[in-house]
């Protein structure tokens, strides 16, 4: 079967790669299983830049077809601030829920509803050898509410309030998340495009 190799480090991307992407001819490598104990710098300025540095670069070391992501929250009033930045954001304490968006409610402390518009976004770069690297992207819209709310998800999840559903993201359960979220839309469409490179 052919490989497929997950340019990522993270044994929970991988795993959640994996159900995503399964009935496809593709056998998912994590950069662990392809023999990899090298970590990309992250040094371009957007999240396109970011997933085909990650893709192209594993693809180079590897010989590998490789899949690499980049993601986060953009707020409008911040001039799309945390962006690109958005995990160092919420350290020193990302698996602290309540530390991970606390930065982003002080920023927007006092602030109007429409200053509170924010999106979450995905990028998924398919580097495949021979080929013009793929990159597809997908993007959740919302509003930065002032309480958090839920406790489902992570990250900004509980401060991140959705219009349509009148509910915070951390509200919904983790299929309908997947279902609507940035990344679950990138992630469709990065099926397709595997399924016509497979062909
Ligand atoms: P990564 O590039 O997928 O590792 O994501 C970067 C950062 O964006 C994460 O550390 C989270 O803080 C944030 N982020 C990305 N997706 C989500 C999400 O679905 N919910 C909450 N936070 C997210």
């Amino acid at each position: 079967m052919q490989k497929l190799l997950i340019g990522s480090n993270n044994a929970h991307k991988v795993g959640e790669l994996r159900a995503i992407f399964s009935g496809l001819p593709f056998e998912l490598l994590t950069l662990a299983d392809a023999g990899i104990d090298y970590e990309v710098e992250e040094t371009g300025t957007t999240f396109v830049e970011n997933a085909r540095l990650k893709a192209e670069t594993y693809a180079q070391i590897s010989g590998l077809p490789t899949l690499a992501d980049d993601s986060g929250l953009e707020v409008a009033a911040l001039d799309g601030k945390p962006g690109i930045y958005t995990a160092r954001w919420a350290l020193p304490d990302l698996n602290n829920p309540h530390r991970a968006y606390a930065r982003v409610l002080e920023e927007l402390k006092g602030k109007p509803f429409h200053d509170r518009i924010a999106r979450f976004v995905c990028v998924i770069a398919i580097a495949w050898p021979g080929q013009p690297t793929e990159v597809v992207e997908g993007i959740l819209p919302g509003v930065i509410a002032e309480e958090p709310r839920g406790v489902g998800g992570f990250g900004y999840d509980p401060v991140f309030y959705l219009l349509d559903y009148d509910k915070h993201l951390a509200e919904l359960d983790p299929e309908e998340k997947n279902r609507i979220s940035h990344r679950g839309q990138a992630c469709a469409l990065a099926r397709e495009v595997l399924e016509l490179l497979a062909k």
